[in-house]
């Protein structure tokens, strides 16, 4: 370990909080209520199987070194240059290579309390200093625990490189809207490139809430990084791309990993790309289920942060740790928070109708 780079001598290694493979042993996979991913119950598209199938005959060739077609799909879609996109094995790589790239050793990077892990870690990895601001309080009327964005344009120094802010934002499911966003932006001087993270931007529906996507074309420090992981069900492929300027992007081309997405995942986004009627239900059903699994957690005088997700962050106070394992011995996984500083809370991602009732029905039998 003392051979390590200074940044990294300070880690562990990611804790998904379960050993899952053990639960799905004792449970059986199909037994197991697994709501502690923030996975898409749904799946993909079923033309992902087929993409894929279609594959399995060019398993010895490399792929694609640039997703050219993919790129060209995604372009297409949100009405940029394929110069403007860069694809990577899920957005955790790219927000990773971000840092790696725009911040070094002796560099500040700056991000929200409670902003997504790997926001901490690509810090860390890049030898950069974190500079942590923290968020709107718990009691805060409209967002709570949410990103303090005129914070973190004031915690912005000469020494900042980069900005991570994610909309909406894991774990918390918080989110902003159109006017803090163009605000924000407009504090920013234009050494800083700011990284929007919106793994789950597909999945948000309130009138406020805002993608950055537009304003790309005005600013070349922003980036936006998006996923095939969560509204389109394909976490297991691991394919996430950002969109920024063409200059910003070709600077992170010179640190991609060759052949970084591989062929059949390349397929599969294709495919899933052209199912907009397949997406389109399952975001229906998440938004549905939401609503539905917000309300019967407040019917049982738990308190449920706002979320614009697919999942909720939910108070359980003082007996947090004895609700989370009375529900693994039921078969139900939720990820716990203390690793955020939320020990007091649960994050639950939204599962199916099903789902969502096998985890209201082993947490009667706690409360009960
Ligand atoms: N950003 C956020 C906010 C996330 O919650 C996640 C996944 N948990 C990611 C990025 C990374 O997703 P992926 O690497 O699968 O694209």
């Amino acid at each position: 370990a003392a051979r390590a780079s200074r940044g990294v001598q300070g880690l562990r290694a990611y804790d998904p909080g379960h050993d899952l493979v053990a639960f799905r042993r004792k449970f059986g996979e199909d037994n197991l209520v697994e709501l502690g991913s923030n996975e898409n119950p749904y799946g993909p598209s079923p033309a992902a199987r087929v993409a894929i199938l279609d594959q399995l005959h060019s398993l010895h060739r490399y792929p694609d070194p640039l997703g050219l077609d993919l790129k060209r799909a995604l372009a297409a879609k949100h009405g940029v240059d394929v110069g403007q996109i860069l694809l990577g094995n899920g957005s955790h790589e790219l927000l990773m290579q971000l840092a790696q790239v725009f911040a070094g050793e002796g560099d500040d990077v700056v991000y929200s309390r409670y902003g997504f892990a790997v926001f901490a870690l690509a810090t860390q990895c890049a030898g950069a200093n974190a500079r942590v601001v923290e968020a709107l309080p718990r009691d805060h009327a409209a967002m709570p625990l949410g990103h303090d964005l005129d914070a973190i344009a004031a915690a912005v120094t000469p020494a900042t490189k980069l900005v991570y802010v994610a909309n909406p934002n894991n774990p918390t499911g918080t989110w902003f809207g159109r006017d803090a966003l163009e605000a924000f932006v407009a504090r920013i001087p234009d050494h800083v490139i700011v990284v929007f993270d919106e793994a789950y931007a597909e999945m948000a529906d309130a009138p406020d809430y805002a993608s950055a996507l537009p304003l790309l074309a005005r600013h070349s420090n922003l980036v936006v990084t998006r996923t095939f992981s969560k509204a389109y069900g394909l976490a297991g492929l691991r394919v996430g791309y950002m969109l920024a300027a063409p200059g910003l992007v070709a600077v992170m081309e010179r640190v991609r990993e060759s052949f970084n997405v591989n062929g059949p995942a390349l397929a599969a986004c294709e495919a899933v790309l052209d199912d907009a009627a397949h997406l389109q239900w399952s975001l229906e059903c998440n938004a549905v289920e939401r609503v539905r699994l917000s309300q019967a957690l407040q019917q049982r005088g738990l308190r449920v942060f706002p979320s614009q997700t697919n999942f909720v962050l939910v108070e359980f106070g003082a007996n947090t740790a004895l609700f989370e394992a009375a529900l693994i011995a039921q078969g139900v996984v939720l990820r716990p928070m203390a690793g955020y500083g939320l020990g007091d809370c649960l994050r639950i991602t939204i599962g199916t109708h099903d789902e969502n009732q096998r985890l209201l029905a082993a947490l009667d039998t706690v409360l009960g």
